[in-house]
């Protein structure tokens, strides 16, 4: 899994840390959460349950892992 520096970019889109970006997990449902982005281009964390899909937004790279902050993302894919 692991990956040279020159082929991938280091640091993750949400510019979170690495360590950091493992541990999260959705409050809601404790599914893994993946990067993605806002169609403004703004990083955000989707959860990976089908049956949740609650995307959270990212502040300053600090992600905001509250459901009541979260909104409803489309139906995520595998
Ligand atoms: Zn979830």
């Amino acid at each position: 899994m692991t990956a040279s520096p020159d082929s991938t970019a280091p640091v993750p889109p949400a510019g979170i840390e690495p360590w950091l970006r493992e541990l999260l997990r959705c409050p809601k449902c404790h599914a893994e959460l993946r990067d993605t982005a806002d169609d403004a281009g703004a990083p955000q964390l989707a959860c990976t349950s089908s049956t949740c899909g609650l995307v959270y937004r990212v502040d300053d790279g600090i992600p905001v892992l509250l459901v009541d902050e979260a909104v409803a993302g489309p139906a995520q894919q595998a």
